[in-house]
């Protein structure tokens, strides 16, 4: 059966998955032009070679798998300086989603609290969404609070456990709750199954404007659907 009226979704609170999403890898990894240049500040500041600073980034940890940011200042570095280094080279691997920009800006407008669920860290998390033009080092005036995945559970936004974290960290009811993301699975099934019924998908090779599955989830091809079908409770 063909559903001809936009599904409507209540609530005061909006999470929002980051990769692909918001913003697009249309390069190299973010992540990688991160350690790498990571390794080579370190190497500047501690007057060592590039192998040697290898050496001292994995005595503190391993920036492949975890947060670099609690080691920064160990390493002889501030996020600062760190920022400054890699934010220039952003712009040649993340890619920005102007209708998701649109709806942050037009959601926050209308005072939605926002919070990003996403496995980034709090500093990559900070640089896609200044490369959005929507953060900086500091943080996101759109956003009520930014926080990496694993600063809500260990193993980041892997399944439901996340999502219950997010909800109380936030102190967000899953009820008045949305979530926007890109993967059916850990965008769509991870957060319905911690009790967010609400979730909007967004596929941007979708060919009508949107559809809804038998699981609730609605997708979208643009998420400047977003504004027109989501209200808070006050809204009617
Ligand atoms: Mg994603």
């Amino acid at each position: 059966m063909t559903e001809t009226h936009l599904p409507r979704f209540h609530g005061d609170t909006i999470l929002l998955d980051i990769d692909e999403t918001v913003t697009r890898s249309t390069g190299r990894s973010a992540g990688e032009v991160t350690i790498d240049a990571l390794y080579a500040v370190v190497a500047q500041v501690q007057g060592v070679d590039v192998e040697e600073a290898v050496r001292l980034v994995a005595a503190r940890c391993d920036p492949h798998l975890e947060s670099i940011e609690p080691h920064l200042g160990a390493l002889g570095l501030s996020t600062r300086m760190l920022w400054d280094v890699v934010r220039p080279m952003m712009a040649s691997c993340v890619g920005v989603h102007d209708d998701a920009v649109d709806a942050v800006r037009a959601l926050h407008a209308r005072g939605f609290r926002l919070y990003p669920a996403t496995t980034n860290s709090r500093f990559m998390a900070l640089l896609k969404l200044s490369v959005a033009g929507l953060g900086d080092v500091d943080g996101s005036e759109h956003f009520n609070d930014v926080f990496g995945g694993s600063e809500v559970v260990a193993e980041g936004k892997t399944g439901p456990a996340f999502y219950h974290a997010v909800l109380e960290r936030t102190g967000s009811r899953a009820q008045q709750t949305i979530h926007v993301g890109d993967d059916p699975q850990l965008d769509a099934l991870a957060a319905q199954q911690a009790g967010i019924d609400q979730v909007v998908l967004v596929n941007r090779d979708l060919e009508m404007p949107w559809s809804r599955a038998d699981t609730g989830a609605v997708t979208v091809r643009s998420l400047r659907t977003l504004a027109d079908i989501v209200d808070q409770p006050e809204d009617g």
